[in-house]
């Protein structure tokens, strides 16, 4: 009681105790008592060059005394001019228009709003529903939450969630449809994707208006890329159905993957591409929406130029500033090269690793996105039981020895494997990578 009383936050876990963390150097935390954490997830995979770069506090203190804030539907800044242009040229063709918000889940409620008020504009008003995957997290507001896979948050607004459909992400490894990747391949009879087709002609395709996915599932899943030409056939469904294709690269864009968007491996150009986190590295709550000129042609023609959304913060000057400083940094220190570099080295670390622990099932991901499956044991196909929390507890254990990762279980029923991201800063260093695989190898002991 005397805790409660005395502790204002209203905390992630009211019954925790969280470290105070002080300040940051580089890939480092460092809380009130001089520990060091080793920041191997970028904290939400979002401070993506670390911490505590002068440049970018500089660049925000230098907007915030200029004009910390001004309304989008009356003024806008040269800051956010000149940040959508950046953004809309490190896009795909065709995809120019950027749209800000605060935070990836609102990115993903505008751009399931967007495709929506495109459909109905065009005289489609029935095409509301969106399909999303189980294995899939796009973020904690009504309409995000629905389109996601994430169970335990999706349970507790059950039934009061919208009525969006799902189907499951190819995960060659454990196949949710119970079938062989080398079979799929040689017949080109993939279910993951035909069940997507099933899914639009059981709702009926004059109903549904968007499909969404990550390019990469990150939270959800621990990083698994799909397989290759997946992306293509959702691609063809979408057309032939007209639906708006929204990836959502809220974790993986601005280079987390090797690329500036990971839409650039899966070979495709959606319809609309979310983003958020690494956009401004952490530095500021800046997400938002890059839109196809199709739908832009759409609200021009149709809607009098006028999207029927908005917030308050949108495009938010001190926000925005911090990532244009972000997005320079990223270019000068090349760091997209750094990703490529680094994320091989850790991917073969964590290789030797797997030869080594009997705990580690999988390797996946790409670039300094890398996922490591966890069970209890590899040679019996043992899965940890989720009570166990087997990730949570690895990640318990490695912040006591001075590393922080990003523990998940799995989706549909918390029994498909637990999972860690290891994803440090884009900047990382070979000597944290090392201090990160050191930390790791000595946290999987606890399972003996
Ligand atoms: N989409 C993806 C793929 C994410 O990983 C996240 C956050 O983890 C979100 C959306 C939600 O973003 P936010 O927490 O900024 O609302």
């Amino acid at each position: 009681m005397e805790r409660i009383e005395n502790d204002y936050v209203f905390h992630r876990d009211l019954k925790k105790e969280y470290p105070i963390i002080t300040h940051g150097v580089g890939s480092y935390l460092i809380d009130e008592n001089g520990k060091k954490y080793l920041d191997a997830c970028s904290g939400a995979v979002a401070a993506n060059l670390g911490h505590g770069i002068p440049f970018i506090g500089e660049a925000m203190a230098d907007q915030a005394k200029k004009a910390a804030f001004v309304h989008t539907m009356r003024f806008e800044t040269k800051a956010l001019h000149q940040l959508a242009e950046t953004i809309g040229k490190m896009a795909p063709d065709q995809l120019n228009k950027v749209y800000f918000t605060t935070g990836g889940s609102e990115a993903n409620e505008s751009a399931m709003k967007l495709a929506r008020q495109y459909h109905r504009d065009a005289g489609r008003s029935q095409k509301h529903i969106v399909i999303g995957r189980w294995q899939s997290y796009h973020g904690n507001t009504i309409g995000s939450l629905s389109a996601g896979g994430d169970v335990k948050r999706r349970h507790a607004y059950t039934p009061n969630l919208l009525n969006y459909a799902h189907v499951y992400s190819p995960y060659c490894h454990r196949c949710p449809y119970d079938r062989q990747h080398d079979d799929c391949l040689s017949n080109q009879n993939w279910t993951c994707v035909t069940d997507i087709e099933r899914t639009i002609l059981e709702l009926g395709p004059e109903n549904v208006s968007a499909f969404i996915a990550e390019p990469i599932v990150g939270s959800q899943q621990g990083a698994v890329p799909p397989p290759p030409g997946y992306f293509e056939k959702v691609r063809e469904l979408c057309d032939r159905y007209e639906i708006v294709l929204i990836i959502d690269e809220v974790m993986t864009g601005f280079g987390r993957t090797g690329t500036n968007f990971a839409t650039e491996q899966i070979r495709i150009t959606p319809d609309i591409i979310t983003f958020g986190k690494g956009v401004s590295a952490g530095y500021a709550p800046l997400a938002g929406m890059i839109v196809h000129d199709r739908l832009i042609e759409g609200l021009i023609q149709n809607s009098d130029g006028k999207f029927i959304h908005g917030y308050t913060y949108s495009g938010h000057p001190v926000a925005v500033a911090a990532g244009l400083a972000a997005l320079d940094v990223y270019k000068r220190e090349r760091v997209l090269d750094n990703v490529i570099k680094q994320g091989d080295y850790l991917f073969n670390r964590l290789l030797e690793l797997k030869q080594k622990h009997t705990y580690i099932a999988d390797v996946r991901g790409r670039g300094l996105l890398i996922g490591i499956e966890l069970v209890r044991d590899r040679e019996l196909d043992l899965l940890f039981d989720p009570a166990e929390k087997a990730a949570d507890r690895l990640n318990g254990i490695a912040m006591e020895l001075g590393a922080v990762f990003y523990p998940g279980a799995g989706s549909i029923d918390g029994t498909k494997g637990e999972h860690l991201i290891i994803s440090p800063p884009l900047n990382a260093i070979k000597k944290e990578i090392d201090e990160i695989v050191r930390i790791l190898d000595e946290s999987l002991t606890i399972f003996k």
